[in-house]
Formats: structure tokens, C-alpha cells, sequence
């Protein structure tokens, strides 16, 4: 295997590589970028086919971690880091146990929180061997409630400057992919706002549950991403953005909170050609590492006042994005990469 030629190495500061014979840990921890602080991210548990998908997963999500974290103002790097195998079967105490003993060994220049495949439950038991961790019972709590909010402030960014409006969502036609922890509770948000909800989950309960609650139009899962409203909210996938949908998109505005929404980042610059304002994915769902920031791990008292403040710079943000790439002639994405860059790389 290699590292430095992987197609996802980014000048990757440090990746380490680590096993425990005793509980068959095999992990990895990615450390992207460092300049602005330690590198905070998710610990995944997933059963990758082999060495290399885990690797280009560890890579590729640190990296993104660097760029969220910088934009959405916070002290903190990029890293992540991902155990190998399956979280029903291969879990045990004494695996998260081995990982909290990984996790130590960098003395905290990496600081592990939940991500798939991980509980609660499992940080707390990685938390009995290593402080460097958050996402516990005792540092936070539940983050979609914070990303949907987040999420919702990016929908009024993105119809003010699109649609050059002040007045907030009442009557705004918004189709939300997928009504699970954050797409629900955004539903519910925008409903509050008087937007009209078109939504669309392989499971009917949430949909019928959403029909009920907020009198939203129930629309097919392969259809809700070409039905003609203002704004599309990716709530469930990535890559909903691709060669197919690209050219079926119904709405005006993509902003929703699933990551990586963009097949390749190509896919940016076809929604710009087609007028299509874009909400960059690790922005408008920043919410959730942000809620982090202000917990107890970081010297935090997860003051809500403070957390939604915060939350509402997720609005100014994007708006200076969608100004940027105006001016710039360039898709959001690469504006917000940009802006993300000239943060993070200046800091020394
Ligand atoms: P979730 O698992 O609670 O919800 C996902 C929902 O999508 C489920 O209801 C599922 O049934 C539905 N779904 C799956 N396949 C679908 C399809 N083909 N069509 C329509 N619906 C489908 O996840 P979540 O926590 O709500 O996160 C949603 C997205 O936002 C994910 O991409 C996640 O990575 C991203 N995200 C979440 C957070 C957070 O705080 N939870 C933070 C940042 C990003």
C-alpha cells in the first residue's frame, strides 16, 4: 500500500496506522492539516472491503474536515479516523478501548468524535483510556437539531441572494431528500417559516409522518430531486449531484446537509452553467461540528444562546460565497475551497 501517492493524499501532515492483537483493532487516523488546531473528527466504523478504501476514506475525510472547520470559524484541523470491520458484529468495550489507547498515543494532536458505525456508548468506553475525545454522554449532545438549523439559516442565504428577497421563506416551495434526523427536523423548521414542503424518504412512516405534521406533498424517491420548486435539500446521499440529475434538477437552489452532494467537483461548475445557485455541502452543515466547539471538551458550557450565534454565521458565510463566485465568474465550490484555503493555510 501507499500513502503519499494515494490519490486522496493531500500533503497530509501525519497518518498513523495502528493494531492491537488482542482485540484485532486494525485503524487508521488521518491527520490533514494542523495550522488552525488539532485535528477534530469522526472515528468511523465500517467494514471496507480492504486496506486502501479505508485509507482513501481516512484521507479523504480529514481533508474535508480541515476545510469545514476553517470555514465555519473554528480552532480546530482536519482529522478523522476509521476502524476496519463491521459495527453489528466486530464491536466490543475492549475494541473502543484499544482505539481510545490509539487515540492517545498522539497526545491529542488528534481528538476523536462519533461518526457511523459509533455511539455514544462507544466514546464513552474509548473515554475510560484517553481525554482526547468528544461526543461522550458527559461533553455534548445530540448535533442534528444544530445542523438543521444551520442548514435552514443557508436556505434563507441562499433565497435572499438568489431570488433578491428579505421578506423570509413564506411560500418558498422546498423538496427535502430524505426526513431522518437532520431532514426532519429541518422540515419541521421551514414549515415554522411558512415554506411549502415537498419531501420524499424510502421510509413511508417519516413521509406520512411529514404529510401529517406539516401538510408537505409526498413526492417518489426518484423524483424529488426534478420536482420544480426553489430550493432541493439533500438530506439523505451524497453524489445526488451527478451526470444523470444534473440536468433534471427542478429547483433554483441545491442547500441541504448531506456531505459530499457533489459527484466531482465538476458538477459545481455544470449547476453554475444551468443557474443553479449551490449551497456548498461542508458549509451549509457545519452545524453539528460547530455544536461540538461549544462543549465542555473545548472549555464550553453548550450554551444554546452562543451555539445558535455561531450557527447564524453559516448565513453570512455563504453569502459571501454566492457574492465571490458571482464576481469571480466560478462555482461556489471552488470559491469556498478558496476561502477556506486562504484561512487555513495563512496560519502558521
Ligand atoms: P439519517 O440516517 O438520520 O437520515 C437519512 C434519511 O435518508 C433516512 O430517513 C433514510 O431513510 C433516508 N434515505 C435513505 N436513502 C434514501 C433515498 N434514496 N431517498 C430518500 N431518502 C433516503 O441521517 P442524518 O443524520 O439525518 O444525516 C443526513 C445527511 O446529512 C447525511 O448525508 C449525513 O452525513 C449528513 N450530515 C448530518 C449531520 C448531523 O448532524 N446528523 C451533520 C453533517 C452532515
Amino acid at each position: 500500500m501507499t500513502v503519499f501517492s494515494a490519490p486522496d493524499y493531500d500533503g497530509h501532515e501525519h497518518v498513523s496506522f495502528g493494531h492491537d492483537p488482542e482485540t484485532g483493532l486494525r485503524a487508521i487516523i488521518a491527520i490533514h492539516n494542523s495550522n488552525l488546531g488539532p485535528g477534530v473528527g469522526g472515528c468511523r466504523m465500517w467494514p471496507y472491503e480492504n486496506d486502501m478504501t479505508a485509507l482513501h476514506d481516512a484521507l479523504r475525510l480529514s481533508r474535508g474536515m480541515t476545510y469545514k472547520s476553517a470555514l465555519a470559524g473554528l480552532p480546530f484541523g482536519g482529522g478523522k479516523s476509521v476502524i476496519i470491520g463491521d459495527a453489528r458484529t466486530d464491536k466490543t468495550p475492549a475494541l473502543m478501548q484499544a482505539m481510545g489507547r490509539f487515540v492517545e498515543s498522539l497526545s491529542g494532536r488528534y481528538i476523536a468524535a462519533e461518526d457511523i458505525g459509533m455511539t455514544v456508548a462507544d466514546m464513552d468506553e474509548m473515554a475510560t483510556v484517553t481525554d482526547h475525545v468528544t461526543g461522550t454522554s458527559a461533553t455534548s449532545g445530540n448535533p442534528s437539531p444544530y445542523t438543521a438549523y444551520g442548514v435552514m439559516r443557508g436556505i434563507e442565504a441562499a433565497v435572499e441572494y438568489k431570488f433578491q428577497r428579505n421578506d423570509g421563506l413564506e411560500d418558498t416551495h422546498v423538496a427535502i431528500q430524505g426526513l431522518g434526523a437532520v431532514g426532519f427536523d429541518l422540515a419541521r423548521r421551514l414549515h415554522e417559516k411558512g415554506a411549502r414542503l415537498h419531501v420524499a424518504d424510502i421510509n413511508i412512516e417519516a413521509v406520512q409522518k411529514a404529510v401529517d405534521e406539516f401538510g408537505a406533498t409526498p413526492v417518489d424517491t426518484h423524483e424529488i430531486h426534478a420536482v420544480d420548486v426553489d430550493v432541493f435539500a439533500p438530506c439523505a446521499l451524497g453524489a445526488v449531484i451527478n451526470d444523470t440529475t444534473v440536468n433534471e434538477l427542478g429547483a433554483k437552489i441545491i442547500a441541504g446537509s448531506a456531505n459530499n452532494q457533489l459527484a466531482e467537483d465538476r458538477h459545481g461548475s455544470a449547476l453554475t452553467a444551468r443557474d443553479i445557485l449551490y449551497a456548498p455541502d461542508y458549509v451549509i452543515n457545519a452545524g453539528g461540528i460547530i455544536e461540538i466547539a461549544h462543549g465542555k471538551k473545548f472549555g464550553g458550557d453548550h450554551d444554546d444562546v452562543e451555539i445558535y450565534a455561531h450557527l447564524d454565521g453559516i448565513h453570512d458565510t455563504l453569502s459571501e460565497i454566492f457574492k465571490r463566485a458571482e464576481t469571480e465568474g466560478a462555482a461556489t465550490n471552488f470559491v469556498a475551497d478558496k476561502m477556506a484555503e486562504e484561512r487555513f493555510k495563512t496560519t502558521i
